[in-house]
């Protein structure tokens, strides 16, 4: 299963996906290149890949993301060997609206099933508020953030999921009821369901 988180800066993703992989160790993490600095408490290869512009356009150059895109002046993107990852165990990206919609084109034309999920707050003050409290914007940042949300959320039925993100709990339950509905797929339960079906020979 490839499960993709979006939406908005602030609408809760990284907090949502962190307590997700707590309670579901099996589930990877696809680790995206960024040129934006470390936030305090942020590991190299865990959080991200942090890298220098220099870098990630010699990368973007040599075909190594599956997508990218320009986030608040910083480069982002979901390498083809993070993408990989989820040939062998089911895998949860974050990614802004613009490279989810990249990833949804690439996965419907090549028959590859993903699922994306769409994080919105509860309201455009509550979003503000939540990126104020993170502590970690200029007021001239904030105020771009919450400009290019307004752009995003026109986005927001063109996903499988809605998720609401107003109480973190009662949102983390639906995130782990998609994930437990995704998992019953017959797709993603061959084996189990081959097994069965032999012992009826
Ligand atoms: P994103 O990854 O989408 O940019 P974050 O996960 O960093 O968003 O969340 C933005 C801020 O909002 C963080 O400080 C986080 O602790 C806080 N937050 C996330 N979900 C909730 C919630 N349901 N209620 C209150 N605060 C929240
Ligand atoms: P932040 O800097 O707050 O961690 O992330 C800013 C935005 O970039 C978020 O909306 C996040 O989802 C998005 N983002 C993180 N990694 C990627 C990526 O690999 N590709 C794209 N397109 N967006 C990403």
């Amino acid at each position: 299963m490839l499960l993709i988180l979006t939406g908005p800066s602030g609408t809760g993703k990284t907090t949502l996906i962190r307590h997700l992989l707590k309670r579901y160790p099996d589930l990877g993490f696809s680790v995206s290149h960024t040129t934006r600095p470390p936030r305090p408490g942020e590991v190299e290869g865990r959080d991200y890949y942090f890298v220098s512009q220099a870098e990630f356009l010699r990368l973007l150059k040599k075909k190594s993301f599956i997508e990218w895109a320009v986030v608040h002046g910083y480069y982002y993107g979901t390498s083809k060997a993070e993408f990989k990852k989820s040939q062998k165990q089911d895998l949860v990206m974050d990614i802004d609206v613009q490279g989810a919609r990249q990833v949804k084109k690439l996965t419907v034309e090549n028959g590859y099933h993903a699922v994306f999920v769409f994080v919105l707050p509860p309201e455009r003050k509550v979003l503000e508020e939540r990126l104020r409290r993170r502590g970690d914007l200029s007021p001239e940042d904030l105020r771009l953030r919450v400009k290019r949300a307004r752009e995003e959320v026109r986005f927001w039925d063109d996903f499988d999921y809605l998720i609401i993100n107003h109480n973190l709990e009662e949102a983390l339950q639906e995130l782990e009821a998609i994930v437990v509905a995704e998992r019953c797929r017959p797709k993603d339960r061959r084996k189990e369901g081959q097994q069965i079906i032999k012992t009826f020979r």
